[in-house]
């Protein structure tokens, strides 16, 4: 199977290490999520593997024999957009198809399916520029799919996007996996990431902190948060050995218990201190888990070292 390989891949700028000792392995056919909080280096590691910028140590393996990476077959949606605004929209479709080595026709053709399929065939003759923000954005996309590669590095795909058209590139997405494509994404979203990836990887700092599918991160998690509702006293609650921190909502409480805590221990001091009406071990959403995983550390936000 075709895959990527980053190994213990490290990328430094001035002092500050933005990818530091990175390992990747990306197959072809799953949606793969980069996911961190601002500054931790998600865009840096796509632009070293793009080879935008060669990392100062480490390797990458493109699964081709060592061949590097052909341009024609990598798709690259970069973070920050930006198209020919004079050009009209079928022509620099075409244009960017013959780039990517496509033929006129070959790349006009392939051009018209792909404004259907995003809804913007009424526009085909219109100036880039006046296209609405979330317009532009899908067509940056079609730019980046259009020679068709085997490789899609999408940074922030959905941002600027509404919900309808973010469902309907998740849903391109997925059937662009589905046909054998490796697709990476990044993210901070991760409400997207949840719902679309078939595996993460969350890096903080330019290094791993934690990879896996959202169902094994879930699992590595979910005998760690609580939900109870009781009336009487909330004396169990303050057993600091058992409880990391409680979020009270109104009508029941959230417990993060601490890592090594049995919830069993802490239901039989509630059913001791209290009257408990509800008692439930919560899956954390992706979001909880993001928050739970770097919370603990400095965001590379205001990296000094
Ligand atoms: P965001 O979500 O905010 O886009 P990111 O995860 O994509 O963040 P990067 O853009 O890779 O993060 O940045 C990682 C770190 O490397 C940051 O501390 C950033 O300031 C630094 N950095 C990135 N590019 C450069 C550069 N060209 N020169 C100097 N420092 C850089």
């Amino acid at each position: 199977m075709r895959r990527i390989l980053l190994q213990r891949v490290t990328k430094t700028f001035d002092g500050v290490t933005a990818v530091d000792g990175l390992d990747l392995d990306v197959a072809a056919g799953e949606v793969f999520g980069l996911l961190g909080p601002n500054g931790a280096g998600k865009t840096t590691t796509i632009r070293t593997i793009l080879g935008i910028y060669g990392p100062d140590s480490g390797r990458i393996d493109y699964g081709n024999g060592g061949t590097g990476l052909s341009k024609d077959r990598i798709g690259y949606l970069p973070e920050e957009r930006g198209l020919y605004p004079k050009m009209r929209v079928m022509d620099l479709l075409v244009f960017l198809g013959e780039i990517k080595s496509l033929s006129r026709s070959e790349a006009a053709g392939r051009a018209g399916e792909w404004l259907e399929r995003m809804g913007l065939s009424e526009w085909s003759n219109r100036r880039v520029d006046q296209l609405s923000k979330g317009m532009q954005q899908k067509l940056q996309f079609i730019a980046t799919v259009i020679h068709d590669p085997d490789l899609l590095i999408l940074d922030e795909p959905f941002s600027g996007l509404d919900p309808i058209n973010v469902a309907v590139l998740k849903e391109i997405m997925q059937t662009l996996t589905s046909e054998g494509k490796i697709l990476i994404f990044s993210t901070h979203q991760m409400e997207d990431a949840e719902a679309l990836c078939d595996r993460i990887c969350l890096i903080n700092r330019g290094r791993k902190v934690l990879e896996g599918t959202v169902t094994e991160l879930k699992s590595l998690y979910t005998r760690n948060r609580l939900r109870i509702a009781f009336h009487g006293s909330d004396d169990f609650l303050k057993d600091t050995n058992l409880v990391r921190h409680v979020e009270n909502h109104g009508n029941h409480v959230e417990v993060e218990l601490q890592p090594a805590a049995d919830p069993g221990d802490l239901l039989r001091q509630a059913l001791t201190d209290a009257q408990v009406q509800r008692f439930e071990v919560s899956e954390p959403s992706l979001r909880d888990i993001f928050l739970m995983a770097v919370g603990g550390e400095d965001s590379g936000d205001n990296q000094d070292e």
